[in-house]
């Protein structure tokens, strides 16, 4: 006889296939399972930010003057110069005052269990050492487009 009840809806946007785990350089996020490119990992919530002024160390630029300071877990994402995912976003209409709904996208086949990570593109005024280990790694958390205006003494550093 099959079961009558109702089996508890499960609600895959609120509670994403990830875990967060310490790491050598704080907090990271890890896929609960595999994910195949183009899937999406999970939406991001948080607290949106409408000024131009706003900025942390966690913050996504969505467009015009608007930022996501995202939760956890996906707030604890590490950056990598070979990431394995990102932030990513309908654009809306230039004069919609809707903010957009951002969501983890996986660029690449994900095994269970591995790290996942972004690229941060920091602009050059806010870059630090990066230490992803990448080989590609451009030895900066700095987006590419500004990878040439290191202030002169980190270029002499690398
Ligand atoms: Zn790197």
């Amino acid at each position: 006889m099959l079961n009558s009840e109702t089996s508890p809806t499960t609600d895959c946007e609120s509670d994403p296939a990830v875990n967060v785990q310490s790491t050598p350089i704080g907090k990271g996020v890890f896929a609960d399972r595999e994910f195949r490119a183009h899937d999406v990992i999970g939406w991001i919530t948080g607290k949106i930010h409408d000024d131009p002024e706003y900025g942390s160390e966690y913050c996504i630029d969505i467009g015009g003057t608007a930022t996501l300071e995202p939760d956890a877990p996906f707030r604890f994402l590490n950056h990598c110069c070979e990431p394995n995912s990102q932030f990513t976003w309908d654009e809306l209409e230039e004069d919609s005052d809707a903010i957009p709904e951002v969501y983890l996208l996986a660029l690449r086949d994900i095994e269970a269990g591995e790290q996942l990570t972004i690229d941060y593109n920091w602009a050059a005024d806010c870059a630090i050492p990066c230490h992803c280990g990448a080989e590609t790694c451009r030895g900066w958390i700095v987006t590419l487009d500004e990878i040439d205006q290191l202030p002169a003494k980190k270029q002499q550093a690398r």
